[in-house]
């Protein structure tokens, strides 16, 4: 079988050392997805040579010319719309629908960059000087490294890589080696426009074999980067012996509260949407539901019923609504976290183990799982599982859940269900998150808005909104003498 390849200076080519690795379908881990070429520090440092070479004559382009070439991407992504899903759905196993979603939120997000990316302004400012003006521009930072994570392989690489362009950046994508397929496709679309050489590249491999060169690197000028906080954190210190600056989105333990006014099927509806879409592999994705005692256990109940009737199955069959998990390495986290579970007192409610009958055998399917009788110092309560296991803590009232809410190292995404405003209010107030909700599932966001976290869940400028571009660009003062 032919392997995929690197996209350098306009050329797919293989890796200098020809090494590849493979990629298995999660749903059947018989199935190969692909090869794919596997970078060393060469290729990496090929890749970095491109895309300053390519700096000038792109940044010096106009807003609408890069815009144009984006839009032309644009146009063929929505036209392989059905391909990419299937891609998406062959490599990280979420559903066909989940897949579309994830489509139609990248191609909802680059509409929204590219429009946004012409509106870069700066401002005018007096000054003491007279015949004298001041004012600021925008100006890119240059080379930007980006390294996305397997979750959402396209919607993550266009949400950076659109605004990062449209600035007059030029770009090295490093996608999570689990879903290099959706990336080289998505590649493909740029060659396909012929985008000026250098200004895209695609490098594959193993992040920890290649990471440290990618952003250790004085030739790259910035890193957006999302994934775990444990890659974040290496990622920032290594950054910083070149002060380069990053943008870090990271994990997430996200909290819905349930009140006991709430309307407890619409707030079921949506922890089931936070918890299990996906298999519980969103960063937003609900973990955590704190509940007030008195609708504690009609909640469960509710939930319960919905968990189990969830169809599991491979997410290319169209009747399935849970697909598998990402890969054998993801399916070890999960089930180790379930018996930490068990082994910490909690109570199984339901699932709690890895389907094994029949065609499950062949992949990487866990049963959705319910935990009730959680307590906060529990690992399950803290730590991010990324799976789909929910785990249910009762409380005597607002402020103890508001308190335990915000009890995490964690603060990306967070919801409360109530018809209280006064308790609503505060909530959106000290809720310590980067994106917070009232009667509203804990995931939903739309590219009108930025997405950053606070405290383990992110650091440097949020992404996405009016405000992504901002992370890709400086500002430089500028003075002009016109008379004495
Ligand atoms: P990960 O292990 O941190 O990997 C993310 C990316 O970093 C991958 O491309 C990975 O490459 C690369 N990488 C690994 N080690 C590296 C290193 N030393 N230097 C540079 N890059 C390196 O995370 P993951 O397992 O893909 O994704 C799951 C995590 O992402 C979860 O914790 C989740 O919360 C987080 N996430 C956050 C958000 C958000 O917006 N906040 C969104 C989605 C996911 P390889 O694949 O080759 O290892
Ligand atoms: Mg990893």
């Amino acid at each position: 079988m032919e392997s995929w390849k690197n996209y350098v200076s306009g050329v797919w080519q293989n890796s200098t050392k020809n090494e590849t690795f493979e990629e298995r379908n999660p749903a059947d881990l018989n199935e190969v997805v692909g090869f794919f070429t596997s970078s060393n520090k060469e290729d990496v440092e090929m890749a970095i040579d491109s895309a300053n070479s390519a700096f000038l004559s792109w940044s010096t382009l106009s807003a609408l010319e890069r815009a144009n070439y984006l839009k032309g991407v644009l146009d063929l992504l929505k036209k392989e719309r059905d391909s990419f899903s299937k891609v998406i759905t062959l490599e990280n196993g979420k559903t066909l629908k989940e897949s579309l979603v994830e489509i139609d939120s990248a191609i909802n997000e680059m509409e929204f960059q590219i429009h946004q990316g012409q509106r870069l302004y700066g401002t005018t400012i007096q000054t003491n000087k007279k015949l004298t003006m001041a004012m600021t521009i925008k100006v890119p930072l240059g080379v930007v490294a980006i390294i996305t994570p397997w979750n959402f392989p396209l919607n993550v690489a266009c949400r950076k890589m659109i605004p990062a362009l449209m600035a007059g950046n030029t770009v090295i994508l490093k996608p999570a080696s689990l879903t290099s397929l959706t990336a080289v496709k998505f590649i493909e679309l740029f060659d396909k426009v012929q985008i000026p050489r250098g200004v895209v590249n695609l490098i594959l491999g193993s992040g920890s074999l290649i990471g440290e060169i990618l952003t250790g690197s004085f030739k790259v000028n910035g890193i957006s980067f999302t994934g775990s906080t444990e890659v974040g954190l290496s990622i920032q210190k290594n950054a910083a012996r070149n002060l380069i600056p990053t943008q870090l989105e990271l994990g997430g333990k996200n909290p819905v509260i349930v009140l006991k006014d709430a309307d407890l099927e619409e707030a079921s509806n949506a922890i089931m949407l936070g918890a299990f879409a996906c298999s519980g592999q969103w960063c937003t994705s609900t973990s955590r539901v704190i509940v007030e005692n008195e609708v504690a256990s009609e909640l469960v109940e509710i939930l319960k019923l919905k968990v189990l009737k969830l169809k599991i199955g491979n997410g290319a069959n169209k009747e399935t609504e849970m697909g598998p998990v990402c890969g054998t390495k993801q399916l070890e986290i999960i089930k180790s976290y379930i018996d930490i579970g068990i082994q910490e007192g909690a109570s199984l409610c339901c699932g709690g183990n890895q389907l094994i009958d029949a065609d499950y055998k062949k992949g990487c399917f866990v049963a959705p799982t319910l935990f009730t009788n959680v307590t906060e110092k529990m690992k399950i309560a803290s730590e991010e599982i990324f799976g789909p296991v929910l785990c249910v803590l009762s409380v005597d009232n607002f402020g103890e859940a508001l308190t335990i809410a915000n009890n995490v190292k964690y603060g990306l995404a967070s919801s409360i269900f109530t018809n209280d405003f006064s308790k609503a209010m505060r909530f959106i107030q000290e809720t310590k998150v980067g994106l917070t909700h009232v009667n509203m599932p804990s995931a939903y966001k739309e590219p009108m808005l930025p997405f950053g976290g606070v405290k383990m869940s992110g650091a440097g400028l949020p992404e996405a909104g009016t405000v992504g571009i901002d992370f890709f660009t400086k500002h430089k003062a500028v003075y002009i003498q016109y008379g004495h």
